[in-house]
């Protein structure tokens, strides 16, 4: 129960319940529709930079937006924000990159846009702290219990359980 390690132990206790009566997986399904269509860099730039104009208009433009298949989904490590400051002539410039895990590409939107508001949030502030999650709250007034959603469905993955939102798992193709 590595990604719910954070939560209460009589939470985690439920939810090691769900499990063991394999009921987490319909539990998910049942709360979220289906996955969303953002596939490419291209649309998560466009996807990204719409949320940033909505709450963050007057931050420095992103210079980089991308699914990064190589970042490891561990706590903390979702997604990923970085910037870049170096001179450029007489003045110093900074590039802001934010990266998404693959694994936002076959998930509900709410998911893809709970980690988005997560990095876009550290934008402001850089930790973890009170004020964090409480722009990350401003952004998607659901945002802990997205988060929570989430660290249900690594823990089901985790578990072994099936990507319940992968393409080839939708069903109506027969
Ligand atoms: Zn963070």
């Amino acid at each position: 129960m590595k990604y719910l390690a954070a939560y209460p132990a009589a939470l985690r206790g439920q939810v090691e319940q769900l499990i063991a009566q394999g009921r987490l997986a319909d539990l998910l399904r049942g709360r979220y529709g289906d996955a969303h269509d953002i596939r490419t860099d291209r649309a998560l730039y466009d996807y990204v930079s719409a949320l940033k104009n909505e709450f963050l208009r007057n931050a420095e433009p992103l210079s980089k937006v991308a699914f990064d298949s190589k970042l490891h989904v561990i706590r903390n490590a979702l997604g990923t924000h970085t910037t870049v400051s170096r001179v450029q002539g007489s003045r110093l410039k900074s590039k802001r990159e934010i990266r998404v895990a693959s694994l936002f590409k076959e998930v509900p939107l709410e998911w893809l846009r709970m980690i988005v508001v997560h990095e876009l949030a550290h934008i402001r502030v850089r930790e973890h702290d009170k004020a964090f999650y409480q722009l990350c709250a401003h952004m998607e007034p659901a945002y802990h219990q997205f988060e929570f959603d989430l660290r249900l469905y690594l823990t089901h993955l985790d578990g072994g359980g099936d990507r319940l939102w992968a393409a080839s798992a939708a069903p109506g193709l027969l």
